[in-house]
């Protein structure tokens, strides 16, 4: 097994990965709220939680990834009231939307997906044994709050308490909202009394009617599906508070055990410069990126040319970069594939099984070890640029393509749905007779009227290619 470093939100500095137990790593990624569909930021943290599993399957570890389904909280349930449908009819469609829209980003599935609504009971006994415990209470309502100034350590993710927070934890503020901004030590619930707004979306517990909170779903089936296992915990930034911190506070208090020993947190995509917002009109989905003419293959190698701890600012000229770097690579791929004689969806599909985990590197060795400390996806893309324009030195064909392909691999980029030709698209006919009047021009060798043309057609977004006998356009 290789060395992988990532990056630990906990220490707050670059820390080798060692698993709890033998060659399985455990890696809990918090999935995605479906009651709409996941937009390219959700993405770009999903796509990098991708490249993090990939990497370590690379060098040698078996990693046992397991996302969730958050399928019961405010916003599905406001939803669904909003649509008239019942709150199971909303999250169905949004998870098989969501489940394309990974298939099209070329993302591996997880090995268990749960859904909160299928664990209730494990949620309900948490909060059994924390109440026990002396960490819960119980309103009058019949809701349970978690008692924050139970917990010494909470704020020791988001270094809450370094920060002076001038609120203090106090049974008298408890907060129900499954999401707040405000950095305050409010107790938080992990069971909330059923109101009329839930309409019929409530289940029983010893408490009475209600619904578990956010939060706690993540704790109840990491607990379940990674008990032996806690490694990995990741998410967008967004979640080191409060999601995050009170998944610790519920999880450590209940359980008496560490809860995962590295916090691995993706930093938000920009678009355009600013937040993504519906309001600003700069809100995207895969759909639109594919209407515009890209591949989604062109659309993760944008959310993955910059490294994960790092700001994207995604913008359309990124996609026009991407489309031809992947250009490149494919070409690449073709050529080492050919010397080689290997086939992609066979070699492809024999380093997913971990064929090659221990071939060597070759030309690809740097590229690979920049990878490998703290997913830099940037720099690990120049180190297969300067590579690739490099002779090979003592590294066979097959060799070379082999380490290519390993590293494309753990990219994830689906190298077959790169378009290498221009797709051929009709000029308008005012370009054409532009064109025309330039190749009269020419013939009659007034240059000065031709050069003035083809300058009009190229300002137009049009290229005039020469042939003998007549002339080409194409689309700059
Ligand atoms: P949600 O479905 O809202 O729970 O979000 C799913 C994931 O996307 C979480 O890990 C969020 O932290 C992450 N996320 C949300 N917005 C962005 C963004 N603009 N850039 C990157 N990740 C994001
Ligand atoms: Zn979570």
């Amino acid at each position: 097994m290789t060395e992988v470093i990532l990056h630990n939100t906990l220490s707050r500095s670059p820390e080798p990965i060692v698993p709890s137990k033998g060659k399985r790593i455990g890696m809990y990624c918090c999935g995605p709220t479906v009651y709409a569909q996941a937009h390219i930021g959700n993405f770009r943290t999903f796509i990098s939680q991708d490249v993090m599993r990939r990497t370590l399957q690379m060098a040698g570890y078996d990693v046992l990834h397991v996302r969730n389904l958050t399928d019961v909280d405010d916003k599905t349930i406001k939803r669904s009231r909003e649509e008239g449908k019942s709150l199971s009819e909303v999250t169905e469609y949004w998870t098989e939307i969501f489940h394309r829209d990974c298939q099209r980003f070329n993302m591996l599935p997880p090995k268990i997906e749960p859904k909160a609504t299928d664990h209730i009971q494990e949620q309900i006994e948490m909060i059994s044994a924390l109440l026990e415990k002396r960490h819960a209470y119980q309103t009058e309502d019949g809701s349970v709050y978690f008692k924050v100034s139970s917990f010494d350590e909470y704020g020791r993710l988001s270094r809450l308490k370094e920060r002076e927070l001038t609120t203090s934890a106090t049974d008298e503020s408890p907060n129900d909202a499954d999401e707040y901004d405000r950095e305050s030590l409010a107790d938080f619930a992990m069971w909330k009394s059923r109101k009329s707004d839930d309409g019929d979306v409530y289940w029983q517990s010893p408490w009475g009617e209600g619904r578990p909170g956010w939060h706690l779903e993540c704790s109840a089936m990491a607990m379940k599906y990674l008990g032996n296992h806690l490694d990995i915990h990741s998410g967008g930034e967004d979640l080191i508070f409060p999601h995050h911190e009170n998944e610790i506070a519920q999880s450590e208090c209940s359980c008496d055990t560490q809860f995962f020993r590295y916090w691995i947190h993706c930093a938000h995509l920009l678009v355009e410069g600013g937040k993504m917002s519906k309001s600003l009109n700069n809100f995207y989905t895969i759909d639109d990126i594919v209407e515009k003419g890209f591949a989604p293959v062109v659309l993760r190698y944008a959310l993955t040319s910059g490294a994960y701890r790092q700001t994207i600012n995604f913008t359309m000229d990124s996609l026009h970069a991407a489309q031809s770097a992947l250009v490149r690579l494919r070409h690449f791929s073709n050529d080492s594939l050919a010397a080689a004689g290997l086939k992609w969806d066979s070699l492809m599909k024999a380093i997913q099984k971990g064929k090659y985990v221990n071939a060597p590197w070759g030309p690809f060795q740097k590229a690979w070890d920049t990878l490998r400390t703290d997913l830099n996806t940037a720099g690990a893309l120049g180190g297969v640029f300067s590579a690739i324009k490099e002779e090979y030195g003592d590294s066979s064909p097959s060799e070379t393509a082999i380490a290519f392909h390993k590293l494309i691999f753990a990219l994830g980029y689906d190298l077959s749905e790169v378009v290498i030709e221009k797709p051929k698209i009709e000029a308008p006919e005012e370009i054409k007779e532009l064109a025309q009047a330039r190749w009269e021009a020419k013939q009659s060798k007034d240059w000065a009227a031709a050069d003035d043309l083809r300058d009009r057609v190229q300002a137009k977004g049009w290229k005039i290619l020469d042939r003998k006998d007549g002339f080409d356009l194409e689309a700059i």
